[in-house]
């Protein structure tokens, strides 16, 4: 019974250790759990202070220290998964024996709930027109901070907007549609996409547009409820997105069209405004004409003249067709994201066509 109570409280309380050659200083986490990857962990090296943060289901194990001696700016991070043991490496900026690590900071060595973000700045590297209002962000990431946002989260971005901070979540994309224009050498862990839209009389967005090459930005540690365990098994996949609600079906197209051997078909039905707000039309065309388990459908709920493709907002007449599954019993996710009567609306048809929850993922704020 005492053991029951314990683990009620939460998971095992992780250890750490560390070790250091004439160069280099290794920092080893035991977080005694099997689950963890290089998702789970997070590091930033700011000023003198040295913090990891290893995200442990709804806790966070923290290591937070002064550090008793400087370190070069970049860091790694290795994970041996199936240990559950975490390795971050440290390169001392002088050659000579350390004594202790540091000395300790708020929270260090210690299991607390998840809560409140951790904020790191981040350089503006690039700024480019997608649509007539929407563009892609490249920031990138400081040299001394580890981080990877999970498919299907968001970060918050910040920026002090006279006088005050202002916070708004943005979803990362990234890796398949780039790839088709990027260089490949760009598409490490070091920088973060994002495709924002920018609404001239937002309070947020127009700031981000003002920012100049080299300017700073904050970004948060990711958040969100998609689990990527909801994938296993999985033959159907249909994504339902409106506007920049497309952002989390980026990484989460390219994962599954990549990852899940038993996934039969994507279906992607994108709802906009006009055929000028569809984002990476052409992108996904030739996704679509490449990959034969991949469909995309744009619906336009002000259309000009010319457009002889689907029309409206989203309805029964468009989805029960759209959401026929490819074998009677297959297994499907339905994920929604979008304007927030868009979503709901989208959720009741789901229900009333048979839907379960376990069924439907909804990106919601
Ligand atoms: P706001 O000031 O919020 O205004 C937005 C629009 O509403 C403007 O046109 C404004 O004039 C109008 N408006 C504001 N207040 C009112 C009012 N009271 N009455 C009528 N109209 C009003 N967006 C993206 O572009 N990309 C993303 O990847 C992305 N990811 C997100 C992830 C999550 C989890 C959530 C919840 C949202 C996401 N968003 C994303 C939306 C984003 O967070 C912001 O809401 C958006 O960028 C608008 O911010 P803003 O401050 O510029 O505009
Ligand atoms: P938009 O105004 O350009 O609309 C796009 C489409 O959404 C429309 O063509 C229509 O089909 C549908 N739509 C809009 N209002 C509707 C309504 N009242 N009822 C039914 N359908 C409606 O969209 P936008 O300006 O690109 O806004 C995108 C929204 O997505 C924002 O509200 C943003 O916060 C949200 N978003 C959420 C997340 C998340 O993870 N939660 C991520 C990205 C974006």
């Amino acid at each position: 019974q005492v053991t029951d109570a314990l683990a009620k409280e939460g998971p095992r309380s992780p250890s750490y250790d560390w070790f250091q050659t004439d160069s280099l200083v290794t920092i080893v986490i035991y977080t005694k759990q099997k689950d963890i990857n290089l998702d789970s962990v997070i590091v930033d090296h700011q000023d003198d202070s040295f913090r990891a943060e290893i995200i442990i289901k709804d806790y966070s194990y923290i290591i937070h220290l002064g550090l008793s001696h400087e370190i070069q700016e970049d860091l790694s991070v290795r994970v041996v998964e199936n240990v559950g043991k975490i390795e971050i490496v440290l390169k001392k900026k002088e050659n000579t024996s350390w004594k202790r690590l540091g000395h300790p900071l708020e929270n260090h060595d210690s299991l607390v709930p998840k809560k409140g973000l951790h904020y790191r700045k981040c350089q503006l590297i690039s700024k480019e027109g997608v649509t007539h209002d929407t563009k892609l962000f490249c920031l990138m990431l400081p040299p001394s901070t580890h981080l990877q946002v999970p498919i299907g989260q968001h970060v918050y971005l910040k920026l002090p907007i006279t006088g005050t901070e202002i916070v708004k979540p943005y979803t990362p994309v990234s890796d398949f549609l780039l790839s088709e224009v990027k260089e490949p050498v760009i598409l490490n862990n070091k920088y973060i996409y994002f495709l924002i839209k920018i609404y001239p009389a937002g309070l947020f967005t127009p700031e981000l547009d003002h920012l100049q090459i080299g300017d700073f930005v904050s970004v948060s540690n990711p958040e969100g409820n998609f689990k990527i365990s909801q994938f296993q098994e999985l033959e159907d996949l249909i994504l339902l997105a409106a506007g920049t609600g497309f952002t989390p079906m980026v990484k989460i197209l390219t994962y599954a069209l990549t990852n899940i051997p038993s996934l039969r078909k994507v279906k992607l039905m994108f709802f906009n405004k006009t055929e000028d707000d569809i984002i990476w039309r052409s992108q996904l065309e030739k996704l679509a004409f490449k990959d034969k388990r991949f469909d995309v459908e744009f619906v336009v709920s002000a259309p000009t003249s010319e457009w002889n493709g689907k029309r409206g907002h989203i309805s029964p007449a468009l989805l029960s067709e759209f959401l026929k599954r490819s074998l009677d019993k297959s297994k499907v996710l339905v994920c929604i994201c979008g304007p927030t009567p868009f979503t709901e609306q989208g959720i009741r048809l789901l229900h009333d066509l048979n839907f379960s929850k376990d069924e439907i993922h909804s990106f919601t704020a």
